[in-house]
């Protein structure tokens, strides 16, 4: 490059001395503040100033590049300079484009950079098995009363043929020749950024550092396979629509030693004919006659036990009033007691009626006062 170049130490603000850490420090912290999406302002320099740190990170970050660069500084004799060519596209970037129109966001960079080369994820050790989830639905009464429900589970389960290993009875894994049973490989990025050097999973092991040369006929090496699984769950009275019972363990298992995942069944409560639910409080309607309503009566309230109780509905009964059934509602799931049934009464009036009802309510009504060509109340008094 034509350009007098800044030392990469210099860039970095660190001595020649620093640690990784140090490096990884100043690196983030500088990136922070040259990133180009942080200075609206001033877009172009922070471009500059960008990869020029990315790039004087890259190389003090890689030990082999830093010796080098150590020794023979930016005129890097025999090689050195092919390491960088990528750089190369940086010489156009100044272009007033800016980075509106490039074709890659920066955050994937900066995650595939912090995400991949500063935490190392240790893909060889037990890994929990993964979380089932299951939706089961359920009357109402079942959720008042509770109930004992098989469910079908379809899971992975631990392969019998090879217990497991996914190999063939008799063989065991072999080293990954791509990684050397490491399980992660390093990959050198060119962007217009800088080269991003990062280390990822390596695919051809998945991470394990091994690879199964002759797998299990069964589960095809995977150790594993698809089972309908048939499990008891107690369901809690009191239970709710929308709520979650979890059953630990009985998710799917885990690799390498690692706990199995976690089984949650969400209840769903199919509506009820006559009831209405809030909470532990079940309502209802109930419905009377206008003679009923007026001189009082003992009427039946349905409950969700089956049999329905009397109420002593009293004499003015007006439509629309409440009456409480005191622990006729629901058992709460903690323990706290049992709701209220609530019911709301409701005058009927009679659609049809024949011709000694309607003298007899007639009569009512003139003794009543009321006038039946106005549809008015007189008053007499
Ligand atoms: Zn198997
Ligand atoms: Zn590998």
């Amino acid at each position: 490059m034509a350009e007098a170049k800044r030392d990469y130490y210099e860039v970095l603000g660190v001595s020649k001395t620093a640690t990784d850490e140090e490096l990884k420090k100043a690196y983030r912290k500088l990136a922070k503040k040259y990133h180009p999406d942080a200075n609206p302002d001033n877009r172009e320099e922070a471009e500059q100033k960008f990869k020029e740190l990315n790039e004087a990170y890259e190389v003090l970050s890689d030990k082999q590049k830093r010796a080098m660069y150590d020794q023979f500084g930016h005129s890097g004799p025999n090689g050195y300079s092919n390491d960088f060519s990528g750089f190369s596209g940086f010489e156009g970037f100044s272009g007033a484009s800016g980075f509106g129109g490039m074709d890659f966001d920066l955050n994937d960079i900066f995650s595939s950079f912090f995400g991949g080369s500063t935490r190392k994820r240790n893909t060889n050790g037990p890994v929990r098995g993964r979380d089932l989830k299951i939706r089961v639905e359920i009357t109402f009464e079942e959720a008042a009363f509770g109930v004992n429900k098989e469910v079908t589970v379809s899971r992975e389960e631990q392969c019998d043929v090879c217990k497991g290993s996914g190999c063939k009875p008799g063989t065991s894994p072999e080293t990954c020749r791509v990684c050397g049973g490491s399980g992660q490989v390093r990959t050198t990025q060119n962007t217009i950024l800088g080269s991003f050097s990062s280390i990822r999973t390596c695919d051809n092991c998945a991470g394990t550092g091994k690879v199964i040369a002759t797998p299990c006929s069964e589960c095809r090496g995977r150790g594993t396979v698809k089972k309908q699984r048939k499990i008891k769950v107690s369901i809690p009275a009191g239970i709710d629509d929308g709520q979650v019972i979890s059953l630990n363990g009985e998710g799917e298992p885990g690799l390498r030693g690692g706990a199995p995942g976690n089984l949650y069944i969400n209840i769903s409560v199919k509506k009820h004919q006559l009831f209405t639910r809030k909470g532990d409080s079940i309502f209802c309607d109930v419905h009377v006659s206008f003679p009923q309503a007026a001189l009082g009566a003992i009427i039946d309230v349905p409950t969700l036990a089956a049999q329905v109780e009397k109420f002593d509905l009293p004499e003015g009964t007006q439509t629309g009033s409440i009456f409480t059934l005191k622990g006729k509602g629901i058992k709460n799931i903690n323990g706290r007691g049992v709701g209220d049934l609530y019911f709301t009464v409701i005058v009927d009036v009679p659609k049809r009626l024949n011709s000694e009802q309607r003298e007899v309510i007639k009569k009512l009504a003139e003794v009543s006062g009321e006038d039946f060509s106005t549809g008015k109340r007189r008053k007499f008094f």
